[in-house]
């Protein structure tokens, strides 16, 4: 539940099929596999999407994926990544922890410059929301 309170506003699905990928649309990249399309989710159409497990997908076409980051920024890890997404023209999501934002916040503005969709995985990433007094949870997800 609070999960989903987590905002996804927007999901971009990567196609691993590199003909969907031109040439023209990666520059120095013939072979990349690059973005087919943004999805934008309506949680009360697909309410257990942002929960860890669930067993419905997303209604994806054949051979898309859905690329998700979280846990950071964290440098050197999200900086491999990004130059690997970046080579392949492929954008991604991040879901991002506050204060993890505030300790590199140039990396932040790498993951915005790239294009790349930014939601937030609370300030601190407590392990058990459930546990929590609903203030202390309201003042994770704000
Ligand atoms: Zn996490």
């Amino acid at each position: 539940m609070i999960c989903r309170m987590l905002l996804l506003i927007g999901l971009i699905l990567s196609a691993m099929a590199a003909a969907k990928a031109r040439a023209a649309d990666c520059p120095g990249n013939p072979n990349a596999l690059g973005t087919s399309r943004v999805m934008t989710i309506d949680p009360q159409k697909l309410p257990r999407i942002g929960t860890v497990q669930y067993t419905r997908s997303l209604p994806l076409e054949d051979k898309e994926v859905v690329l998700t980051f979280a846990d950071g920024p964290m440098p050197p890890y999200t900086n491999r990544v990004l130059d690997v997404l970046a080579e392949h023209c492929v954008k991604a999501n991040y879901f991002i922890i506050g204060r993890m934002a505030r300790g590199y916040p140039e990396l932040l503005e790498t993951i915005h410059a790239g294009g790349h969709i930014i939601g937030s995985h609370s300030q601190n990433h407590p392990l058990a929301f459930e546990r929590m007094p609903l203030g202390a949870v309201q003042e994770e997800i704000e």
